[in-house]
């Protein structure tokens, strides 16, 4: 069996703008310090999986055209910095949503599990020697209920009251990324 890295992706590895939304894929930047530190966790050995719940097509905020340039933004910067992952995996889903397809309540749409319970079967993975990073409380949510470490990342004053709702605690706070290659 395999041990895996799941990461969320805007605000681990794609930089947030001041927690607006995406709308234009020459917005979509990585984080400069998540670069080598993929590439020091796939020397360890670890798979790396993204996890990522992208709503704003569904909620209107962007056009389906769009959604597909920055799904293909995402992939074209993983490349140009010579990061391969093992998978990336999206939740379009809002059961709020307005277009019908992607407007259901649906199991992957984090806090839920759904997303990691397929990557973990997709590629043998064993959730007692993984991990997810992830900024807020949902992330933690997800990891707790996949079965896998959970390290939440610089988190914003309200995740707390999100952790309480969701019932569930980090098993690891970090400041930065880098603090993580001692948890992990
Ligand atoms: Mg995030
Ligand atoms: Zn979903």
């Amino acid at each position: 069996m395999n041990k895996a890295v799941f990461f969320d992706r805007d605000g681990v590895i794609v930089k947030n703008i001041n927690g607006e939304a995406l709308t234009n894929p020459k917005d979509l930047e990585l984080i400069p310090n998540s670069i080598p530190f993929i590439k020091k966790l796939q020397k360890q050995g670890y798979k790396i999986i993204v996890v990522s719940n992208q709503p704003d097509v569904t909620l209107g905020i962007i056009d389906e055209n769009t959604k597909n340039a920055l799904v293909k933004k995402f992939k074209e910067l993983l490349y140009k910095n010579n990061i391969s992952v093992d998978g990336i995996y999206y939740c379009f889903h809002h059961p709020k949503g307005i277009i019908k397809k992607y407007a259901i309540e649906c199991n992957c749409k984090k806090p839920k599990p759904g997303l990691l319970l397929k990557a973990i079967s997709d590629h043998n993975i064993n959730p007692l020697d993984s991990f997810i990073i992830g900024d807020r409380a949902s992330d933690i949510k997800a990891g707790y209920l996949a079965g896998v470490k959970t390290i939440l990342l610089d988190p914003k004053d309200l995740e707390t009251d999100y952790l309480l709702q969701y019932n569930v605690k980090p098993d690891f706070t970090v400041r930065k990324l880098s603090d993580s290659l001692d948890i992990i």
